[in-house]
């Protein structure tokens, strides 16, 4: 499989995910199991009245990271700052508490340190949602050095959450979408990763009863993993992620990540990609990091 590929992959996982698990955000699983069944076709709506393959904040967010590392890959923390400004100027639909926050603040203040600190004082630090880790992925597909690619995924964490959670969980996340982007097989690189958190090790062994898709970034993180090594394509990958309801659309895009990446961009399902609003965008941007790898 090429990079190109495994990019457009990573990108449509991310997208497919979230315009597929936006329509559950906000919704109880008894009623959207009445009202839905089992999830599997993108149709919008949901509590944001979204068109069908309308995607959210997840992926907006992560076109902004990767447009601020295509603006400058040696120093990219400022042009990813200016591409969420341009994004949050635009009154998206979903975005979260500490993003907006951190965005608010930034423009009092002009600088990102200043507005994550502030607004980990706002929130009395209650900062370990996802919103930092919902967009890392281009980061990893971008850098070939991993510990330059740490580096900025540990940055752009920090830009919004002032929370070593939310940094570890991007830090996880971007290793394996890294170590897939190069080839390396599932089970292995998952192990090798989480040898050295420990708190994420029980994935591995846990019930899907267990699973909580919701509330703090660990958990979210956890949810996605979860839905990733226990299916083996990439619908029943995302599938299996969007109707655990919580955080559907995040827990969604997360493993639809790492399913894309893996897998590779044909291997996702044609009538959900034909379904993506801004496919033509993802192309560009995907052929745009493609040059920048090569
Ligand atoms: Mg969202």
């Amino acid at each position: 499989m090429d990079k190109k590929d495994k990019i457009l992959g990573a990108l449509f996982g991310v997208a497919c995910g979230d315009a597929l698990g936006a329509t559950l955000q906000f919704i109880d699983k008894k009623t959207g199991e009445c009202n839905f069944g089992y999830l599997n076709n993108i149709i919008g709506g949901g509590v944001m009245r979204l068109k069908p393959g309308e995607v959210t904040d997840d992926t907006m967010m992560t076109i902004a990271v990767a447009e601020g590392i295509l603006q400058d890959k040696s120093n990219p923390i400022e042009f990813i700052g200016k591409q969420l400004l341009k994004w949050y100027d635009e009154n998206p639909k979903d975005i979260g508490i500490t993003d907006q926050l951190s965005i608010e603040k930034f423009k009092l203040y002009g600088n990102w340190s200043e507005a994550s600190l502030k607004t980990y004082e706002s929130l009395n630090g209650k900062t370990n949602g996802s919103g930092s880790l919902k967009r890392c992925l281009p980061i990893a597909i971008s850098y070939e050095n991993f510990n330059e690619m740490i580096g900025v995924t540990s940055r752009q964490s920090y830009m919004t959450h002032q929370s070593r959670q939310a940094e570890e969980a991007c830090i996880i996340y971007n290793s394996l979408i890294y170590k897939y982007f190069h080839g390396e097989e599932k089970m292995e690189a998952l192990k090798e990763v989480l040898k050295k958190y420990e708190k994420y090790q029980k994935v591995l062994t846990m019930n899907k009863n267990q699973l909580k898709p919701y509330g703090d970034v660990t958990n979210t993180l956890i949810s996605s993993l979860y839905c990733f090594i226990n299916e083996n394509n990439c619908e029943n990958i995302i599938c299996e992620a969007v109707n655990l309801y919580g955080e559907s659309d995040t827990v969604g895009s997360m493993a639809g990540g790492l399913a894309g990446v893996y897998y590779g961009f044909n291997a996702l399902p044609d009538r959900w990609i034909d379904k993506i609003l801004i496919r033509d965008k993802l192309i560009i941007i995907g052929e745009q990091l493609n040059r920048v790898v090569n």
